[in-house]
């Protein structure tokens, strides 16, 4: 069994949507695991998506992500990483497929809903990153 982080990002839970999400994490069979909302400093956003510190659109991001609190989760069942990405739909809202949570709740391809983890490797880090062990394990 696979465990994926889950972020519902400011924009969602502003128009509080923080429900209707989980909502759906659980009707799609995801185990919530942990959770926590979290007001991020800029530091913890750069940390976060430290990956795209380079592209034209991380002051874009940076500054989202600051907006409101975000709600941070750990989510388990089989084949996780790629049945979440499945039901979380593409990065551009206006992409992704009919049905999907940014195609429901994203704005744009910055303000789009929800983030999820792309790979075990990158699981591993940013649930180590919102969680101590203790709350996972
Ligand atoms: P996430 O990592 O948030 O789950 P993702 O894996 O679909 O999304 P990434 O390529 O990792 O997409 O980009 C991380 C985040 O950066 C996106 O979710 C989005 O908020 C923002 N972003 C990505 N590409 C663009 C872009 N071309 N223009 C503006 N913002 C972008
Ligand atoms: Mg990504």
């Amino acid at each position: 069994i696979e465990r994926t982080l889950s972020i519902i990002k400011p924009n969602a839970v502003s128009a509080r949507k923080i429900g209707a999400i989980i909502q759906r994490f659980e009707a799609a069979g995801f185990s919530i695991v942990a959770c926590k909302m979290v007001k991020l400093t800029e530091e913890q956003a750069q940390g976060f998506y430290a990956e795209h510190k380079e592209r034209d659109f991380f002051p874009r991001l940076m500054q989202f992500l600051l907006t409101a609190p975000v709600v941070a989760l750990v989510l388990e069942k089989e084949n996780a990483i790629e049945s979440y990405r499945e039901i979380m739909g593409a990065t551009d809202p206006e992409s992704a497929a009919t049905g999907t949570i940014r195609a429901d709740y994203g704005q744009n391809v910055t303000i789009n809903a929800v983030h999820g983890s792309d790979s075990p490797e990158s699981a591993a880090r940013e649930i180590a990153y919102f969680f101590a062990e203790s709350e996972v394990n």
